[in-house]
């Protein structure tokens, strides 16, 4: 127990967090951090990298003051740092245990690769773990590592006469036990200048490899200050390096400053045996590898001092933590919101623009079908009116000759009466009937009456003025309105249609159809007023030209004023 001695200097572990210790050197330059640290031994080259650290200014160098505390025996390491005592401690595997069971231990480096840890045994009672049965043994009861390598080699606790440890190589020499356990590191070297022969059996021959030496810290420490346990951390390993670089000047700080409980010889061997299990050439200084510490804490389960569910996540330090995200992270999940809500608002006012512009489509289309329509409203509104007016037309028309019928005529006279008493002029009206026109339509047939119907109407419409009204009165007669026309003047042009009528022939087929037309003429207001009177004053004037042979045009006599 009293071998834990190293040597070495952690040159590239300092390097790699150097930029953290030069950092917080720089903040605490002015005003050094007293550091406590708690070892798990009195002095002696197990702890060669602190002294290298402390002679050689590195922790000064970063702003730190470091004390060190020597363990006395039985006390804990491991209760004096989660008590607050120390900032820092040396522990070993059992800091698995002591995490896995809850307790907020971060361990920081390995110093110590492999356990010193041995079952010094006695050669002249063999020299395997089986020659133990039976045998005195001094033993610790947390010195788990050699209790997994009983078990697994078949030689239960039970049936070893366990001894309470002296930690006195002597009772071994002596003879007054027949085995310990104690650190490779140390007691083989009083052993052999007692010239004991002696076995030294590992528990890695069984497969069990646990660490040693571990220098760690509290969560609560490390959250206080990461910069400060970083910079600690550099400084002790570059101590460290320096201290495996330099055994023999270390040896010499020890003696001279910290303890001269063993010799020059006995640290100087510390060291060799240390350099052993740290093998600094192949393995940097204070390496940790997790999966060391799953083995070691999956034999703490193997002897039931674990539960089989356990975590370990926190324990080892994370020499190069991801840079702290939440900021980003928060940073990107605000611009996402806010990309969000832009998209949200964009996407509104997109589908805002679509829902617009299917409107105005909407709208354009409703209005251009509006105008459509507006248009093939007044389309057919006009061709109604067209039809309407044609209807009208049609109305006051006659359907075979074209002129206007005897409803129209009514009308028509009565208004130019009514317009010719107003202004005081004259109206005549002129009634013509075809002669003998019964005799014509049984001879050539009622198609060729039509024919001369339609002949006589074309004259007719051709030879009025546009003032006169030419109507087809029914039948084979026909009436002519001649307004601001006196009697004797429209009895001259009447008789001027009938001669041009009589002399013209009305083309049938083969046929020259030729017939003679007497006319009745009356005018207003000498034969009368009323249409009525006037139409009966023509028609008698009528009557006198057939009678008088036909061919020819009578005028009306005046009517008496009343
Ligand atoms: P008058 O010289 O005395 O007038 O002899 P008329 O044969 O003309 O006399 P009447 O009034 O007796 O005969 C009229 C004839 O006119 C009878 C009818 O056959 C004919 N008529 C009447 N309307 C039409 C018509 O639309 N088309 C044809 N083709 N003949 C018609
Ligand atoms: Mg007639
Ligand atoms: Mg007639």
């Amino acid at each position: 127990m009293h071998l834990r001695v190293f040597a070495g200097v952690a040159l590239a572990c300092a390097l790699l967090l150097g930029s953290g210790t030069n950092a917080y050197a720089a903040n605490a330059a002015s005003a050094p951090a007293r550091i406590n640290v708690q070892l798990n031994w009195k002095h002696q080259f197990q702890f060669a990298g602190f002294y290298a650290a402390i002679e050689e200014g590195y922790y000064r160098g970063a702003g730190l003051e470091v004390r060190l505390t020597e363990a006395g025996e039985g006390s804990d390491p491991i209760d004096a740092v989660l008590s607050g005592f120390a900032d820092f401690g040396v522990g070993a595997s059992e800091l698995a245990l002591r995490r896995a069971r809850g307790e907020r231990v971060v361990t920081l480096a390995t110093i110590l690769q492999h356990s010193p840890l041995v079952l010094l045994v006695r050669k002249d009672i063999g020299d395997t773990v089986h020659s133990l049965a039976g045998r005195k043994l001094m033993i610790m009861p947390h010195e788990t590592e050699l209790h997994a390598f009983l078990r697994r080699e078949g030689v239960p606790i039970d049936r070893i006469r366990t001894l309470p440890h002296s930690f006195d190589p002597q009772d071994l020499i002596k003879g007054r036990v027949d085995a310990i356990s104690g650190y490779s590191t140390d007691e083989p070297f009083i052993l052999r200048k007692a010239g004991l022969p002696f076995a030294a059996l590992t528990p890695r021959s069984s497969g069990v490899d646990f660490y040693a030496d571990t220098l760690f810290t509290t969560e609560t420490v490390l959250k206080r200050d990461p910069a400060r346990v970083k910079a600690f951390l550099a400084a002790t390993l570059k101590g460290w390096q320096f201290a495996m670089d330099h055994t023999e000047e270390t040896v010499e700080f020890i003696l001279e400053r910290y303890s001269r409980r063993h010799s020059r010889e006995h640290l100087l061997f510390e060291a060799a045996e240390m350099r052993r299990l740290m093998q600094p050439d192949l393995i940097e200084i204070g390496h940790i590898n997790p999966g060391r510490w799953q083995h070691i804490a999956g034999v703490y389960a193997e002897l039931g001092m674990l539960p089989k569910e356990y975590s370990l996540d926190g324990f080892i330090l994370d020499p190069d933590p991801r840079p702290d995200l939440a900021w980003l992270h928060r940073g990107v999940a605000a611009a996402g919101v806010a990309l969000l809500i832009a998209g949200v608002f964009a996407f509104r006012q997109v589908r805002a623009n679509r829902v617009l512009q299917a409107e105005i489509t909407k709208r354009t289309d409703i209005e251009a079908k509006l105008r459509q329509t507006n248009q093939e409203m007044t389309e057919q509104l006009s061709e109604i009116r067209s039809l309407q007016s044609r209807l009208e037309e049609l109305a006051i028309r006659d359907g075979l000759t074209g002129l206007y019928n005897r409803r129209y005529l009514d009308d028509a006279l009565e208004r130019e009466l009514a317009r010719a008493q107003r202004e005081g002029h004259p109206v005549s009206i002129a009634l013509i009937d075809l002669d003998n026109f019964k005799q014509l339509n049984d001879t050539y047939g009622h198609q060729a009456g039509d024919a001369v119907l339609k002949s006589l109407s074309h004259l007719l419409a051709e030879q009025v003025r546009s003032s006169d009204i030419a109507c087809r009165w029914g039948g084979e007669e026909f009436v002519l309105v001649l307004p601001n026309m006196p009697l004797s003047a429209a009895a001259e042009r009447a008789d001027g249609w009938r001669a041009r009528f009589g002399e013209g022939g009305v083309r049938f087929g083969e046929f020259t159809l030729r017939t003679t037309l007497s006319v009745g003429v009356a005018a207003y207001p000498d034969q009368g007023t009323l249409p009525a009177q006037l139409l009966r004053a023509a028609d008698e004037a009528l009557y006198r030209a057939k009678t008088a042979g036909r061919n020819r045009v009578e005028t009306a006599g005046a009517v008496p004023t009343p």
